[in-house]
C-alpha cells in the first residue's frame, strides 16, 4: 500500500474536502490555507518531484493547469489573480512528494516571495 498521503487521498482511504475530479487529476481544498483560495491541483498518478518528469507526462502537467484556470474562474479570481506554485525538494520547502499545483488567491502576494 502506498504511504503517499495524496494517493491516499485519490484512493479514499483519507478524507478530503473534493472540489474537482476527473480522469487526469483530483483537486481539494489545502488543509492548512495559506490564502482565502488554497486549492491544490493533483494528477491521479504518483509522480514524486517536478524532477522525475518525463516528455510523456508533459499533457499531465498542462492538465493540471487547465484545470487550475478553470477554478480560479469558478472561484471568481481569475480576473483579480491567483498564483499557481509547484514546489520542488527542501529549499522550496516541499513537503508531500506527490506533485501538486497550489493554486492561491482572494488576496494581494507578495513578490518575490519569501
Ligand atoms: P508542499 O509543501 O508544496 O509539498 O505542499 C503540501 C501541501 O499539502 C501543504 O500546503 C499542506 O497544507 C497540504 N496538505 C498536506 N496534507 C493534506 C491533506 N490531508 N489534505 C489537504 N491538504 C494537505
Ligand atoms: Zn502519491
Amino acid at each position: 500500500m502506498s504511504e503517499c498521503i495524496f494517493c491516499k487521498i485519490r484512493d479514499g482511504q483519507v478524507p478530503a474536502k473534493p472540489v474537482h475530479r476527473d480522469d487526469v487529476c483530483l483537486a481539494l481544498e489545502d488543509i492548512n490555507p495559506q490564502a482565502p483560495t488554497h486549492l491544490l491541483v493533483i494528477p491521479l498518478k504518483h509522480i514524486p518531484t517536478v524532477n522525475d518528469l518525463t516528455v510523456d507526462e508533459r499533457e499531465v502537467v498542462g492538465h493540471l493547469y487547465l484545470t487550475a484556470a478553470k477554478l480560479a474562474r469558478q472561484r471568481g479570481i481569475a480576473d483579480s489573480g491567483y498564483r499557481l506554485v509547484m514546489n520542488t525538494h527542501r529549499d522550496a520547502g516541499q513537503t508531500v512528494f506527490h506533485i501538486h499545483l497550489h493554486v492561491l488567491g482572494g488576496r494581494p502576494m507578495e513578490w518575490p516571495p519569501g
